[in-house]
């Protein structure tokens, strides 16, 4: 489209103009053509561009999803320069585990504030892409296999953040599921998957907390670039959404500014004069969507002029301990108990224990008390804590697992480095922690053995080449079993990794993920009892890569990958294929026990309510994180064996019994209809499984449920099945089918339930005439 005058009233767009918080067209039309072109495009790395004569100031977005990586000095975007410090939390990976709203929702409030502190207008974050294969470089950065995990804990974070009149990003829109050619690479997924497990997290996020910006991602879908793509920008994100803030691309994800404003992209980051003169040229010679130029424009605009109310009354002041605090209860919970023969809690020595001597060298006895010990692994003096890349934060402090031991047990266990991330094995690291561990084994102790990925392996910008422990570190492990089996096992990591036996072998194994700057304190916290872990896994634990559903297509070539796997994604594949996994999907375990009993759920217009009772049985308090998932008896779809679709927690203490009750929204049991190009609910009977994890679910009730689906219209291309399943049609039918020869053939019948009508014509004595006057009977009949 092109227009002639850049004032032009006519330029209102009006998908946008029923819509409250966007400007009108003349306040948009205050702007001038240049100021409007100037204002989709950044002035720098962080900045938009300002408006003098507007009074539009030049506002600053920065990355934050787990913390504020605010640059002062030289802006890149691949985690190289530096930055002010500011509270590090738990990446998604650790918050996911926590399946707290709560706990993400006090997260983003957090870093709101600090962001506020800075005068940062907008949080580039939450990342919601779904972890498709454990070796996207990014899942870190992600929340989990399954979309309504991460679209109810995205939703609750983003609340967090925009309640503080800060704005959040929602990336990366969309189907962002790997590093490898991650500018270039093309999405290849079915209508179905796309929106039941690629963009219902969006959606959810969307609909439910409108972010101010969402941010598109750098691969194509279907072959369009997600930056030049209008089924996603504009059809799906505005038109079926509702979206009502702006479209940012992701650092360099712009090709041509022309083609991306048209398509529904608002601002392209960071700045690009050759972007801004593409629009210029193309608005001299015609070529330009004006249109589009005027909303973009206009919703910059916007952003600006609602982040500057908001920022005006800013706090300076910052609350570093109190931060440190959410920082801290958040990595508590994030920490994933995988199995535990009673090894853990640790009793913490009684008056403490001696010091051996030998401080951090490595070379001590085993400390003496109640429960000898000895900490071994790098990762416990240097911890792993955050991915590398954009999210990469500067915290202003950074607590150790061997500090936080020490100082709670107030004894100087001692510790051996085992040996160097990313190295190969080092005979002497490794002799002396092996030595260590005979010596306090003999003292009857435990070790604490702390491995993981290191920051080299897990990054933006790449994927992950296998989901295997570093070799020194298994071989580290080997060597100390061969002294001793008191070893509990800490795992630092991003992403899955396969557990060799010598992992689940052990009498205790903690999945610690990244835990953010109050990690150490944390994992102490969580050994000695001084918190109970409540963490349960967000991403399935398979035993092989070559288990995982994507393995066959991951990570595609030529610049294609094909999403073959379909809707089964994480445990949904695992589950139809009944793999054996080394942890499922929603697994962690307590120092408590909790039951369940009473389950109850009912159907009504607004979808279910289930209650359940739950009883800590145990002799600790602690919180339990309950599961419902779903699955519909004889599906006309097809669907995995069950999917999540509510979950809550409740802390109780030993013996105290509660009753919680998860709400599951309507448009949760939608299925998304190829036939008729919209979200259904299928009238059925529904089981509802409630437990905790999606393969410990001892609990099952069934409810019906009425449906929605739009009354269908049969032509004469549907199958004598498909017309026979439909209860009106079968009036209209039967008779017909009675006297045909093949009454009483079940095996012709069969065959012929699989024939179009228009295929029957000639057949016993039908023609074109009467198919089609059967086909506006049973039309007539519905
Ligand atoms: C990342 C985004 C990030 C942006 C700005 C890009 O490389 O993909 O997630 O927000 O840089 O740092």
């Amino acid at each position: 489209m092109t227009i002639s005058s850049e004032n032009s009233e006519n330029s209102e767009n009006s998908e946008n103009s029923e819509n409250s918080v966007n400007p009108t067209a003349s306040e948009r039309s205050r702007l001038t053509a240049d100021e409007k072109i100037a204002l989709t495009g950044g002035r720098d790395f962080w900045h938009l561009h300002e408006v003098p004569s507007q009074e539009l100031p030049s506002i600053m977005v920065t990355d934050g999803p787990h913390g504020l990586r605010k640059q002062s000095s030289e802006g890149d975007h691949l985690g190289l320069n530096d930055t002010e410090p500011a509270t590090c939390f738990p990446p998604a990976v650790g918050l996911a585990a926590t399946w707290s709203r709560e706990t993400a929702a006090a997260v983003g409030r957090a870093i709101a504030e600090e962001a506020r502190s800075q005068q940062v207008s907008v949080v580039l974050g939450p990342g919601i892409n779904i972890k498709r294969s454990p070796l996207c470089g990014r899942n870190f950065e992600y929340f989990s296999e399954d979309p309504h995990l991460t679209g109810e804990l995205a939703t609750a974070y983003v609340d967090g953040v925009q309640e503080q009149g800060v704005g959040t990003s929602l990336k990366h829109f969309a189907v962002n599921n790997q590093e490898t050619d991650r500018l270039r690479v093309s999405a290849e997924v079915d209508e179905r998957t796309l929106h039941e497990i690629y963009l219902r997290s969006f959606r959810t996020v969307v609909t439910r907390a409108q972010p101010w910006t969402v941010m598109c991602s750098y691969n194509a879908v279907g072959g369009t670039l997600a930056s030049e793509n209008p089924f996603l920008l504009t059809e799906v994100l505005r038109d079926q959404w509702g979206f009502e803030g702006l479209v940012v691309s992701d650092w360099g994800a712009v090709a041509d500014r022309g083609r991306a404003v048209a398509a529904g992209l608002d601002l392209q980051m960071p700045a690009d004069p050759a972007g801004e003169e593409d629009l210029r040229a193309g608005r001299e010679n015609g070529t330009v969507d004006q249109a589009a130029v005027d909303r973009a424009a206009g919703l910059v605009e916007q952003l600006i002029r609602r982040s500057v109310e908001n920022l005006s009354e800013a706090e300076t002041e910052i609350d570093v301990e109190g931060y440190h605090q959410v920082a801290l209860e958040a990595a508590r919970r994030a920490i994933v108990l995988l199995q535990n023969d009673g090894i853990l809690p640790l009793d913490v020595p009684a008056g403490g224990g001696k010091d051996p001597g030998a401080g951090g060298s490595g070379t001590g006895d085993a400390c003496t008390g109640p429960t000898p010990l000895a900490v071994i692994g790098d990762f416990a003096a240097t911890p792993r804590y955050q991915g590398a890349g954009s999210s990469h934060v500067n915290p202003p402090r950074l607590t150790t697992a061997l500090d936080s031991i020490r100082s709670l047990t107030g004894t100087e266990v001692p510790f051996a480095r085992g040996f160097e991330p990313g190295k190969d094995a080092d005979a002497g690291l490794q002799g002396e922690a092996v030595d260590l561990a005979r010596r306090t084994a003999e003292a009857g102790g435990t070790v604490l053995l702390f491995l993981g990925l290191g920051e080299d392996v897990e990054s933006e910008g790449y994927d992950r080449e296998d989901m295997e422990l570093p070799a020194a570190q298994v071989e580290l492990l080997e060597a100390i079993r061969q002294v001793t089996g008191r070893v509990v096992v800490l795992l630092s990591n991003g992403s899955a990794v396969r557990l060799p036996a010598a992992v689940t072998a052990a009498p205790g194994v903690l999945e610690t993920w990244l835990l953010g700057q109050a990690g150490g304190e944390a994992v102490a916290d969580v050994l000695f009892g001084r918190a109970n872990p409540s963490g349960h896994l967000a991403e399935t634990i398979p035993l092989r890569l070559e288990d995982t559903p994507s393995y066959l297509h991951f990570p595609g070539d030529h610049s294609r990958v094909r999403y073959g796997e379909g809707l089964f994604v994480g445990y949904r594949g695992f589950d139809a294929l009944g793999t054996e996994v080394a942890y499922p999907f929603g697994h962690g375990l307590s120092y408590t026990t909790f039951e369940l009993g009473d389950l109850a759920v009912t159907s009504g217009a607004d979808g279910l309510d289930v209650t359940v009772t739950v009883t800590n049985t145990g002799e600790r308090a602690g919180r339990a994180v309950v599961q419902a998932y779903v699955s519909v008896e004889g599906s006309t779809v097809t669907r995995a064996l069950r999917e999540l679709k509510g979950f809550g927690d409740v802390t109780l203490e030993p013996g105290a019994s509660e009753q919680l009750s998860i709400r599951i929204p309507r448009e949760d049991l939608q299925f998304w209809s190829v036939v008729d190009g919209t979200w259904v609910v299928e009238t059925g009977t529904y089981a509802v499984e409630v437990g905790f994890s999606s393969r410990d679910l001892p609990l099952r009730a069934e409810v019906e449920v009425l449906g929605d689906e739009p009354t269908p219209v049969v032509d004469t291309t549907w199958t004598v099945g498909e017309v026979m399943a439909l209860p009106a049609a079968q009036a209209v039918l039967a008779p017909l089918f009675a006297q045909m020869p093949i009454a009483e053939d079940p095996e012709m019948q069969k065959m012929i339930a699989q024939m179009p009508l228009n295929r029957l014509s000639g057949l016993g004595g039908l023609d074109r005439a009467m198919i089609q006057q059967l086909v506006d009977a049973v039309n007539a009949a519905m």
